[in-house]
C-alpha cells in the first residue's frame, strides 16, 4: 500500500475534525512530501538534529511539531524550527522556551505532556501536578498553552490504554473549565498507530501516527 492509500485508510473512518500529525522520525523528505500531497498538514519530529536537517526543505510547506523530549540546551534551535512543542513538562523547559522566543519575537504554541501511566521511565508531568504546572507556565508571555498530550503506557492490547486516555480526557476538560488566562485549551493529542481508534473514542482530537502511514520503521 502507498502512503497515500494508508492515509486515506486512516481518514475514512475518523472525523474530519481530528488532526493527524504524521510521526516522521527516520522518514525521508520524499516520504514526507507524499504525506503533504495526501493532505497532511502537520508532522511530528522526535530529534532536533533530524528536524533541523529536514527543516530547509519543509519550512512553509507543513507545520513541524516537536514530539520528542526536548533538552534545555537545544531550545534555542528548537524554537526556530518548530511550530508547536508538544512535550513541555517542566517550568524549567518552559522558561527556556519563553526566553528564547522573546529573542526572536515568537509566541510558541505548546502542549503539556502528561505521564498518564505515571511511568518512572517516561517524560511528562504526573496528572496530579499538571494544573499547577499549567498555571505557572501560563504566566510566561512567549509561550501559549494550547492543550495536553500523552503517551499512554504500551500494551499489546490497546484496549488496556483506554483508562489512561479516559483519565487524560477528564484532566483536559478540567483544565479547560478553569479558563486560565493566557491559555487556549483546545488540543488533546493522544493515540498512535495501534491505539488511535481507542484514543479518538475517548476524546482525542489530534493523533500522532507513524507506522500506519509509512510502514514499519527500518523497513524498505
Ligand atoms: C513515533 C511516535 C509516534 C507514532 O508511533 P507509531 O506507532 O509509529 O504510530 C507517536 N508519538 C510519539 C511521541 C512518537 O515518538
Amino acid at each position: 500500500m502507498s502512503i497515500k492509500e494508508n492515509i486515506e485508510g486512516i481518514r475514512k473512518d475518523i472525523s474530519k475534525e481530528i488532526k493527524i500529525v504524521a510521526a516522521t522520525k527516520t522518514r525521508s523528505i520524499e516520504e514526507i512530501d507524499q504525506t503533504i500531497e495526501s493532505g497532511i498538514i502537520a508532522i511530528g519530529e522526535n530529534y532536533l538534529q533530524e528536524a533541523e536537517n529536514k527543516y530547509q526543505k519543509l519550512k512553509g510547506k507543513v507545520e513541524i511539531h516537536c514530539i520528542g523530549h526536548l533538552q534545555t540546551n537545544k531550545v534555542k534551535k528548537a524554537v526556530e524550527i518548530f511550530d508547536m512543542i508538544q512535550t513541555v513538562d517542566s517550568v524549567k523547559i518552559a522558561k527556556e522556551i519563553d526566553k528564547r522566543c522573546k529573542y526572536i519575537d515568537k509566541i510558541m504554541p505548546a502542549l503539556i505532556e502528561i505521564n498518564s501511566g505515571k511511568e518512572a521511565n517516561k517524560d511528562g508531568i504526573a496528572p496530579d501536578h499538571a494544573i499547577d504546572l499549567i498555571k505557572e507556565i501560563s504566566q510566561l508571555k512567549n509561550i501559549k498553552i494550547k492543550g495536553i498530550m500523552t503517551m499512554a503506557p504500551y500494551f499489546e492490547d490497546p484496549e488496556k490504554d483506554r483508562p489512561f486516555f479516559k483519565l487524560t480526557k477528564q484532566l483536559f476538560e478540567k483544565i479547560r473549565a478553569l479558563n486560565i488566562p493566557n491559555t487556549e485549551i483546545e488540543i488533546l493529542s493522544m493515540g498512535m498507530t495501534h491505539s488511535y481508534k481507542i484514543a479518538i473514542q475517548e476524546g482525542a482530537n489530534m493523533v500522532r501516527i507513524g507506522t500506519k502511514i509509512f510502514g514499519f520503521r527500518g523497513e524498505n
